[in-house]
């Protein structure tokens, strides 16, 4: 029998071998069962069911492969059921009945645990009661299943590992493989639920954090309580943390995706139940949180660095368009224009003050509705009182604060455009939502009126060059340049024009007389009067010295004439001290087109001959 049993046992030993060996795709619970059926076979008795620890539900329960059998096993126990005496009961072979049918008389039961630190499971041996099993072959059984199924859990456990850590690789490559913040964070939920399902995950971020997807997202908290403590610890210390709170009757977990250089957030693991994380849990956790803060860290610079390359851009577009117009009104336009698009801005506003005390203003060209209503005014003063001090830019999240009044805007920037010279205005940008806009829009705003004011005192300037150059700086009349420029062009599209040459009559004694400074003031007297006269029918220049023209297009030639004298006549009254001019006067026709010279050298002929003939007096060139 000894012998017997001794082949037997090898024989056994060598099935244990071969399942274990043949297929290691299938699970542990799946070897389990089939080496039930290697026990029943061998021991010949009716039956041979197993049942294992569940750790999270806290039972015994009959492995899947039994449920048809058709056996009525139990289908779990408790961990009470079957500790009354710990475990030693079992150790013996003494067991509490498995079937349903607990009245059957007939049955015995025989138990090989499974103990490995603590006891995770056992198998249940079913016979007759009239058959006395051979105890010695049973303990030797017992021993032998034991020692391998220790030896193989620890594969399986290895194989469980592995498969974990393949998941948690290919979560965590796939956390790399995206430069979006909510991908990752994506990434991190459908990993933990796929590797740990028992859990309730959440991701705790900081409040500016928005969220478009479904995420399990909550605010992380600062306030004295105890659950919120963990989580703030986990986030500002950036050190794993776990709390058990038995009068909840949960543990959680507390995990910071932590990257090189800051915390992003906490994944918060609730287990429902009392419970001690295992090291291969935390352990998990860990290393998933931290590869998860450094895929939140990449993401985030990669956002940044977008960012400052778009609004590099930005800057960099406008620039070269400020650059490439003169023209004032063009470049506020364009620059009011990028505001609103680039910043989501409800209304936008660039105003000029007119003196240093700031008591006037004008709203330029390119301002946005709100600033040609009279509403603005006041807003104006206020931000440019009250806001803006030093010079230095604005930034208010709920303006209706700080004012006294209600207003439909809330959000508001400020920049004042000053280059201490030319330039001194403000531009204003407004959002009817509160918060609206960024704090990084802010320093975008900043940086692009400050390249803009660059460009509109350029303008000013260029602007105010370009008037010098067309305007006499002394009578403020035209420039002969000018003049010359205008008659050139009337002569090639008007019907009919005239050129009239003034002098002032014996000016030399005027400057004799009085000097020169009089002298200066009396051409001015001239020029106005010639302006007052002739409005907006035609140019009026200083052709030079004490000469002056003007060009009249399109008027009879006998209204031309009329109003020469009107303003021969009226120097002769008004002019203090008093002076006369003679003038001549050339005609044109365009049957007949002269060019400029011409024209000129005609009038100046018929000058000359009024001078002849005693000046203060008009001749028309024949
Ligand atoms: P007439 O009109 O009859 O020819 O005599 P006139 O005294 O005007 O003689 P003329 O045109 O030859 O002299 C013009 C004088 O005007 C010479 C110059 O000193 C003076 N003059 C020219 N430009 C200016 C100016 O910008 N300011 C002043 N104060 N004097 C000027
Ligand atoms: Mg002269
Ligand atoms: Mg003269």
């Amino acid at each position: 029998m000894q012998i017997h049993s001794k082949q037997s046992l090898q024989h056994l030993q060598a099935r244990i071998f071969e399942l274990f060996t043949k297929d290691t795709t299938y699970t542990f619970d799946t070897f389990l069962y089939l080496l039930s059926v290697e026990i029943r076979n061998f021991l010949q008795v009716q039956q041979c069911g197993v049942y294992v620890l569940d750790d999270w539900e806290g039972g015994f329960h009959l492995n899947a492969n039994h449920k048809d059998d058709g056996m009525q096993w139990l289908e779990s126990f408790s961990v009470h059921d079957i500790s009354f005496e710990g475990s030693n009961i079992l150790h013996k072979g003494e067991f509490v009945n498995p079937l349903v049918d607990r009245e059957a008389s007939d049955r015995s039961f025989s138990v090989i645990p499974l103990i490995e630190d603590k006891l995770y499971g056992f198998f249940v041996i079913q016979h007759h009661s009239f058959r006395e099993m051979d105890q010695q072959l049973l303990r030797s059984v017992r021993i032998e299943v034991s020692k391998s199924i220790n030896k193989v859990r620890v594969v399986f456990a290895a194989l469980e590992e592995k498969q974990k850590y393949e998941r948690l690789y290919k979560g965590t490559s796939d956390f790399h493989s995206t430069n979006h913040s909510e991908d990752v964070l994506q990434q991190v939920i459908q990993t933990v639920k796929r590797v740990y399902p028992q859990f309730h995950y959440y991701l705790l971020l900081s409040q500016d954090h928005t969220c478009q997807a479904d995420l399990p997202v909550k605010s992380l908290t600062y306030n004295k309580e105890a659950s919120s403590q963990a989580s703030a610890q986990a986030y500002l210390m950036g050190e794993l943390q776990i709390e058990d709170s038995e009068e909840r009757d949960e543990s959680v977990l507390y995990a910071p995706l932590k990257g090189k250089q800051g915390v992003y957030g906490v994944l918060q693991v609730v287990s429902s139940q009392l419970l001690y994380f295992t090291e291969a849990q935390i352990e998990f956790f860990d290393l998933l949180s931290q590869d998860a803060g450094n895929a939140l860290e990449n993401a985030q610079l990669y956002q940044q660095s977008r960012r400052l390359n778009n609004d590099l851009q930005l800057i960099n577009s406008t620039s070269k368009h400020l650059n490439s117009t003169m023209k004032l009104t063009d470049k506020i336009a364009y620059v009011a224009d990028r505001i609103d698009q680039s910043f989501g801005a409800d209304e936008v506003g660039i105003i000029l003050f007119e003196n240093e005390s700031h008591t006037s203003f004008d709203i330029l060209e390119g301002s946005s509705a709100f600033f040609e209503s009279p509403a603005c005014h006041s807003l104006i003063t206020k931000v440019d009182r009250d806001l803006v001090k030093n010079d230095e830019a604005v930034f208010i999240g709920d303006l209706t604060m700080r004012l006294e009044e209600s207003f439909e805007y809330h959000s508001l920037m400020a920049v004042p455009m000053t280059d201490h010279e030319y330039l001194d205005g403000l531009a204003i940008v407004l959002h009817k939502e509160p918060y609206y806009f960024s704090f990084d829009s802010f320093k975008l705003l900043q940086s692009l009126v400050h390249h803009s004011t660059l460009a509109f005192a350029n303008s000013m300037l260029h602007e105010e060059l370009e008037r010098t150059v067309i305007t006499d700086y002394l009578t403020k009349l035209h420039s002969r340049n000018y003049l010359d420029q205008k008659v050139e062009h009337h002569l090639n599209k008007d019907k009919r024009g005239h050129f009239l040459l003034f002098d002032i009559d014996n000016f030399k004694k005027v400057n004799d007389t009085y000097g020169h400074q009089i002298g200066d003031d009396v051409i001015c007297q001239v020029a106005d009067i010639i302006q007052n006269t002739i409005m907006d029918k035609g140019l009026g220049a200083r052709w030079g010295g004490e000469e002056l023209a003007v060009y009249l297009p399109g008027l009879t030639e006998s209204h031309a004439y009329h109003l020469a004298d009107s303003i021969r006549s009226t120097i002769a009254v008004e002019t203090n001290p008093s002076v006369t001019v003679s003038c001549g006067m050339a005609s044109w026709r365009s049957s007949e087109r002269p060019d400029v010279k011409q024209i000129v050298k005609d009038a100046d002929q018929a000058l000359y001959v009024a001078k002849e003939y005693g000046k203060n007096r008009i001749v028309v060139s024949s």
